[in-house]
């Protein structure tokens, strides 16, 4: 006969859903976050339909799902689906937390505190009074530059492709705070303490068309792509005057760590996780 008392209730479940999502880290980053804490957890990798986003959710969530991480290309379709959005969420047009509580979708984006943190507390650099450009004026971009002008730097330009697509992004921050758009060309002779590169050019093995003497003295170049291999940028970024390089393992982690706190209330220790995927991922 069973005994009552040893039933064991299943792990809390929680997903990472995108399209792709084979090669996402956050089953990994998210176990080894839990194993710090001796807490069971049921993380999976969901591979959804373009235009299948909220059925995905439904499905996941009549399953006993508590909580999803959302990747490309479905964080504006998570910021749409949720009832109630944080703050730094509803500025940023995209979400990449949801969690369901009391029959309601909430949604966070942690894109940008991650990044601030791999940049101020991990690097240790310093934003506030420095010359930031971002490169790119996609997805990433729009979950970033909130939290990044929350550290007060002395300007922010964002540098695109398509310049009214950086328009869009500045305008979304205005009465808030002066964000300069430009195009690659216009940077010529103009340099910057930070530069973070925001296009998704690394994945495909490119380099946005930035022209030489981008970097002051000390500047730090950061890309959001991470790699083993260093990116193209990172590369070029090194050749041409950049003093610290970084690659956006460090945001993947930190970002991870807060949805971790967002779902759980607990703060996992980034470091041994950062260090253990430097050398596997
Ligand atoms: P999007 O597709 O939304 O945006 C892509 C951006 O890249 C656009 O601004 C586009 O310009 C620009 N771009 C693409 N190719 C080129 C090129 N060859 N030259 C110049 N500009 C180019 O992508 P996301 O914003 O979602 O992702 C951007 C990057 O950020 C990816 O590498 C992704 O992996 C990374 N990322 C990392 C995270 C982390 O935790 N480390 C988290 C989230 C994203 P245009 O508008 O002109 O088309």
């Amino acid at each position: 006969m069973t005994d009552l008392f040893d039933f064991a209730p299943p792990p809390p479940l929680y997903a990472v859903m995108g399209n792709p999502v084979d090669h996402s880290l956050s089953p990994q980053i998210h176990g080894m976050f839990a194993r710090q804490f001796d807490m069971a957890l049921d993380y999976r990798r969901v591979h959804v339909d373009v235009g299948g986003f909220k059925q995905a959710v439904d499905s996941f969530r009549a399953a006993g799902g508590q909580g999803v991480n959302v990747t490309i290309p479905f964080k504006i379709d998570a910021w749409e689906l949720a009832d109630r959005r944080t703050e730094r969420t509803e500025a940023a047009g995209a979400a990449n937390t949801l969690w369901f509580k009391d029959n309601l979708i909430h949604a966070d984006n942690t894109d940008g505190a991650g990044l601030v943190r791999d940049i101020t507390a991990n690097i240790a650099f310093d934003v506030a009074g420095r010359r930031v450009l971002i490169v790119g004026a996609g997805g990433a971009v729009r979950g970033v530059l909130g939290p990044l002008l929350g550290e007060t730097p002395a300007a922010l330009a964002i540098a695109n492709r398509s310049v009214d697509k950086a328009e869009a992004l500045a305008q979304l921050f205005a009465g808030r705070a002066r964000v300069e758009t430009t195009g690659f060309e216009a940077l010529k002779g103009r340099s910057f303490d930070l530069v973070v590169n925001g296009t998704s050019a690394s994945l495909k093995g490119e380099l946005p068309p930035l022209p030489q003497g981008l970097f002051s003295r000390g500047a730090l170049a950061y890309d959001m792509m991470y790699s083993r291999e260093g990116t193209p940028f990172l590369h070029w970024a090194a050749e041409h005057g950049a003093a610290q390089c970084a690659d956006g393992l460090g945001m993947l982690v930190e970002q991870a760590a807060e949805s971790f706190y967002v779902w759980h209330g607990k703060r996992p220790d980034t470091a041994p996780v950062i260090e253990k995927l430097k050398w596997s991922a």
